[in-house]
């Protein structure tokens, strides 16, 4: 058994460590999660629902350690830290409502009885990534548990703190034990396993488009279920019917949340031309003006890279010579600091082509709505965006012509609890959250009771 250092990306410092587990660990988890799902899935469904409530009172009680755990673990600002806290209690809450609804069908048919069940799945695998541990464990964890299933849970190697204290919480909150187990460990050993394992039925994977596509193709051999999550590369589109000054003030938000760790970012930004120059000088205070420091201080808006590594991958976009337009501060000394940067690129460049998932935000001028429109989607994602106009044709003409999951008009929002999330072309597969997310996690059985004629 091997284990690996969790560092503050703020200050440097070593956490702690985390054991990674191996093969055999995996293999006893999920033998142990597969007898108690069988019990989960006997439970009467006001019971498991009445369970998932309790978790999330807990989660409830515990948001303030959470976010604390998150500050500390992965430089996110206390605020949004507890947000993300929040935001599993509320997902816990939104599907505790499911097992009581997931009722089936019964559709009219001649000679007799027609209706659907929603069987659980069995033993699902949730494999996170490392920018939004707590919430993105949470997508998948509360509706597959809602549905009847359990769940063996892989955080990301850097941030495995607030999911190792989710699993914890579950049991405190009298989930059943074995039907949430948390398993930090490596991809290559915990990811892959859950991957290749006979009695893991499906995966829900979010992180890299490379890795999602190797997720898919094993998942492949055994025709195993998968929902993925995938990288994003989107656009902020600007026209100039819109409110400029407030399209310039949220930009930057829009795309340095998380230090632009965010697979929603709007990484591009594309300005109509008429009214470039005023956006860039309405953009440019906005930038400077984004508080970059300590993620523990409460006026704090953006905190550091998580790790070296990615500091050096993010860093790599930005060389002598690159077109920079302006940036913003950042701290100097310890930690992985990098201060906001708006860049003027052509158009083929790979800052505007590949996710940089950093506070690097590119800027591009467009003709006009075809222009845009094509711009938009020369990607190969399709995760996020917003469309600034005050033309409601225009905006809804837009959106239906963007190739991409989830769009906002005239705002930067993009996830709510009841609303589906999830990306076109190869930001990923399925849809997570909103109403329909526990229906994934199960299978549809048609059986049809044949009633004979009176005798
Ligand atoms: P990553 O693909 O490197 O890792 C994601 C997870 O997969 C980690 O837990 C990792 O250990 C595991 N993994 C690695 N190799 C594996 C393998 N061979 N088999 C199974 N699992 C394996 O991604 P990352 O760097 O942690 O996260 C950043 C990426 O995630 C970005 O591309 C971002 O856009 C994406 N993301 C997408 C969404 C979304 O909802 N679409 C949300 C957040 C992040």
């Amino acid at each position: 058994m091997t284990s690996s250092e969790v560092i503050n990306p703020a200050t440097e410092e070593v956490l702690g460590s985390v054991e990674l587990l191996d093969v055999d660990r995996v293999d006893d988890a999920v033998a142990r999660a597969k007898s108690a799902q069988q019990r989960w899935a006997r439970l009467a469904p006001a019971d498991r629902a009445g369970a998932l409530r309790s978790f999330a009172a807990v989660v409830d009680a515990h948001v303030d350690e959470l976010a604390r755990l998150e500050v500390a673990n992965s430089g996110h600002p206390i605020g949004s830290a507890e947000w993300e806290a929040g935001h599993v209690r509320d997902v816990l809450q939104f599907y505790s409502a499911s097992p009581e609804r997931l009722s089936g069908r019964q559709i009219p048919v001649t000679g007799g009885l027609d209706v659907t069940f929603n069987e659980p799945l069995g033993v699902v695998g949730v494999i996170t990534p490392w920018n939004f541990p707590m919430t993105i464990a949470a997508w998948g964890f509360a509706p597959a548990l809602a549905a009847g299933n359990a769940v063996v849970l892989k955080p990301a190697e850097w941030t495995p703190l607030t999911s190792l204290r989710l699993g914890e919480l579950a049991i405190e909150a009298g989930l059943p034990a074995d039907l949430l187990q948390v398993l930090p460990g490596r991809g290559s050993v915990v990811g892959e396993r859950f991957v290749t394992h006979p009695d893991v039925p499906k995966i829900v994977f979010t992180g890299s488009t490379e890795v999602g596509t190797r997720v898919m193709a094993g998942a492949a051999a055994q025709v195993k279920r998968v929902t993925l999550e995938l990288g994003g590369k989107s656009a902020n589109i600007v026209f100039d019917d819109c409110d400029l000054e407030k399209a310039a003030a949220t930009a930057p938000y829009g795309v340095f949340d998380n230090a632009g760790q965010d697979c929603c970012a709007r990484s591009r930004i594309l300005v109509q031309r008429n009214v470039y120059d005023r956006f860039m000088e309405l953009l440019e205070p906005a930038v400077k003006g984004v508080k970059v420091g300590d993620p523990a201080s409460r006026d704090t808006e953006m905190g550091p890279l998580v790790s070296k590594k990615h500091w050096q991958s993010v860093a790599s976009y930005v060389s002598d010579d690159a077109p920079v337009a302006f940036r913003g501060a950042a701290p100097e000394g310890r930690g992985y600091w990098f201060a906001p940067t708006v860049l003027t690129p052509q158009r083929t460049d790979r800052t505007v082509t590949e996710e940089i998932f950093g506070p690097v935000v590119t800027v591009l001028p467009f003709d006009d709505e075809a222009d845009a429109i094509a711009l938009g989607n020369d990607t190969p994602y399709g995760l996020s965006g917003s469309i600034w106009t005050e033309n409601l044709s225009r905006a809804v003409r837009v959106s239906r012509a963007l190739e991409s999951g989830n769009l906002s008009v005239n705002s930067h929002s993009s996830v709510r609890y009841s609303t589906p999330f999830g990306g076109f072309k190869q930001s990923g597969l399925g849809r997570e959250l909103g109403p329909d997310a526990p229906l994934s996690f199960t299978e549809t059985k048609n059986v049809f009771f044949a009633v004979s004629e009176e005798s």
